[in-house]
């Protein structure tokens, strides 16, 4: 089995463009696609940014062990990461990148305590990430709410992560994210930015 990175951060805090760049850096980094019930968005691919399934499906695999973890991370809106995709991913030799939510991040690090990283990105401030979360334009009046209350709850568990990487000036956060995972990598555990 080999390394795991879990990159954790409340919506809206920039985590998706990290995550795209240290895929892009370190070619043996690979993404752990995951299982989710909620719909497709319009510049999303299915078995690229998720596996789109219904929630009877969902169930089914949650019966059946399929999961190394899930979280029901919205009401009614399912995530998962399948043991068979995180398996793929190993037998490649690939380090493994996941990309869930706080609940989900430090339920694989009590799995794989040794082998996980956990990075928490957090945004400057919680003012600027509701403000960023209120210009996206495909959230629902509704979904916008509930987003803004799970990423007030997430801010609260940063202290649980490895690392706490601030996403001010994104230039700066991806160097600091590319240092981190190539000690990582490299052997070493990154010095703690979290006391
Ligand atoms: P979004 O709907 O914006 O793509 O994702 C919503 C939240 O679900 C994010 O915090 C994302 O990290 C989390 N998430 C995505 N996949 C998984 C998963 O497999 N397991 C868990 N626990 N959370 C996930």
């Amino acid at each position: 089995m080999g390394k795991l990175i879990v990159v954790t951060a409340p919506s809206g805090a920039g985590k998706t463009t990290i995550v795209r760049h240290l895929l892009a850096t370190f070619g043996n980094l690979a993404f752990s696609v995951s299982a989710t019930t909620r719909s497709r968005r319009e510049n999303e691919r299915e078995g690229v940014d998720y596996y789109y399934i219904n929630v009877q499906k969902f169930r089914e695999l949650v019966a059946q062990n399929a999961f190394l973890e899930w979280e029901e991370v919205y009401e009614n809106q399912f995530y998962g990461t399948l043991k068979s995709e995180a398996e793929r991913l190993w037998a490649e030799g690939k380090c493994v990148v996941f990309d869930i939510d706080v609940r989900g991040a430090l339920n694989v690090k009590k799995a794989f305590p040794d082998q996980t990283l956990t990075i928490f990105v957090k945004p400057p401030s919680p003012e600027i990430l509701f403000e960023r979360l209120k210009k996206r334009k495909s959230e629902t009046q509704e979904s916008l709410q509930k987003r803004i209350a799970k990423a007030a709850f997430e801010l609260t568990f940063e202290k649980h992560f490895d690392i706490a990487l601030v996403n001010d000036d994104l230039e700066v956060a991806l160097r600091q994210a590319e240092q981190i995972v190539g000690e990582w990598l490299g052997g070493t555990k990154p010095e703690t930015i979290n006391p």
